[in-house]
């Protein structure tokens, strides 16, 4: 048995393929996003999936298909499975009777950024990588500067100065060095890719290298077996980079590949912000790829991604799975959040909020039937967005009483 199965890494554009381990980062023929691939038929052989159940409940109990090959290189915070909750009353409330959201704000950091962090980095080490660097909207720079604080290595993280400030004290708070600057994430990665060639770092950019996607991948994975090696109908994704949507959809590959899962796979919504929606627009109108999204602005922070780098994997899932993708406004993530928490008592991202209002959208729609399983992804923690909350309580002063409404029961 091997801790992993990984193989080597592959072009999903090209199908050109490369060694492991000698430290390729993207396609050499065609620039695009290169893909960690795994033995399936030993592994079919070694390993059943009922052999899972004994291990800890987190995503390193899925190592034969992440990239790290030998366990010492692991660093890990003690990620635990996120709970799949459900969501009655919003259900009804859309005309849903099977809604359900995987809470990904328990995570370390409060965000699913950890899941590509604790692999990314774990990989990272295994080939001997002491300096990191990473353009972010906040919530990766954070993940990344925790674990490699974890791991004894230097991060160097560029953020936009709009940036929600509790990401921003976490990559100071974990020692990295942080650097805010005007404009998008985009010009930040262009930053880090000009010092990443300069200074030798290794640039960790969403799908500029393989690693971080395998984390990410574990999200498809967890969820089935989550729901008992079966899959939902529908996944809602709030999307950015999209690394989430290709992640899930590859893990769900690589089940179907080794017999876990049967044929079907869910349809894969893309949900993104009114303000920022190239990929929603790009698949409107046909389009394989999608255009620069001029001047993105959304309180949906982790979505504020004006041109994805792996936009034409992200719209092949969309089309090959029979989903869709939808765009919601500020206005509705702010009522969704506000009526997700009231009403359920779980306090979602505006991300996570921008899903559920694009689930909302669908269900009016008709677009998802009221019997379907539909899984929407909150992808962090409210906490991480406390400022977008309003209201800091009534003042009371030191001799009053509480007001006399209250002791009425209301
Ligand atoms: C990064 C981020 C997203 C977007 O995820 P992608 O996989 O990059 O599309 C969504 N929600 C939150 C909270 C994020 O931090
Ligand atoms: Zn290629």
């Amino acid at each position: 048995m091997s801790f992993s199965y990984l193989s080597h890494l592959s072009c999903p554009r090209c199908d050109r393929t490369f060694s492991s381990e000698e430290g390729v980062l993207t396609c050499l023929s065609c620039g695009s996003p290169l893909f960690a691939r795994y033995d399936a038929q030993r592994l079919r052989r070694a390993l059943a999936r009922e052999a899972l159940s004994a291990r800890p409940r987190g995503l390193w109990r899925y190592h034969e298909l992440l990239p790290v090959r030998d366990e010492a290189n692991i660093v890990t915070l003690g990620e635990s499975f996120t709970p799949i909750v459900p969501l009655v009353a919003s259900g009804r409330d859309m005309g849903l009777g099977r809604l359900f959201a995987k809470d990904e704000g328990r995570l370390p950091s409060g965000t699913f950024k950890a899941r590509g962090a604790t692999v990314g980095v774990s990989r990272a080490r295994e080939l001997g990588v002491t300096k990191l660097a990473l353009p972010t909207n906040g919530n990766a720079g954070a993940a990344w500067a925790l674990y490699a604080a974890r791991a004894g290595m230097k991060a160097t993280v560029v953020m936009p100065d709009s940036a929600p400030t509790v990401p921003r004290k976490e990559c100071v708070a974990a020692g990295a060095h942080l650097f805010v600057t005007g404009g998008t994430i985009g010009d930040a990665g262009r930053l880090v890719g000009r010092a990443a060639e300069r200074y030798g770092w290794y640039d960790v950019s969403t799908l500029r290298e393989p690693y971080r996607l395998e984390g990410k991948k574990t999200m498809g994975i967890e969820i089935a077996e989550q729901f008992g090696w079966e899959v939902p109908d529908v996944i809602v994704y709030p999307t950015g980079g999209g690394a989430g949507v290709i992640g899930i959809h590859k893990g769900l590959l690589e089940l179907r590949e080794l017999g876990w899962i049967g044929d079907r796979l869910p349809r894969m919504v893309v949900v993104q912000s009114a303000g920022c929606a190239p990929l929603v627009r790009a698949f409107e109108e046909g389009r394989d790829a999608s255009e620069p999204w001029p001047d993105p602005a959304t309180i949906a922070f982790g979505m504020r991604v004006p041109k994805a780098l792996g936009d034409f994997l992200i719209l092949d899932v969309v089309r090959k799975t029979g989903g869709t993708a939808v765009a919601v406004t500020d206005a509705e993530i702010l009522q969704e959040r506000a009526g997700t928490v009231r009403r359920e008592g779980l306090d979602v991202c505006p991300e996570g909020a921008a899903a559920l209002a694009g689930a909302r959208r669908l269900a009016a729609a008709g677009w998802l039937q009221g019997d379907e399983t539909v899984l929407v992804m909150n992808t962090g923690s409210g906490l991480k967005y406390a400022e977008q909350i309003d209201g800091m309580g009534e003042p009371l002063g030191a001799d009053d009483e509480l007001p006399d409404m209250l002791s009425g029961g209301v």
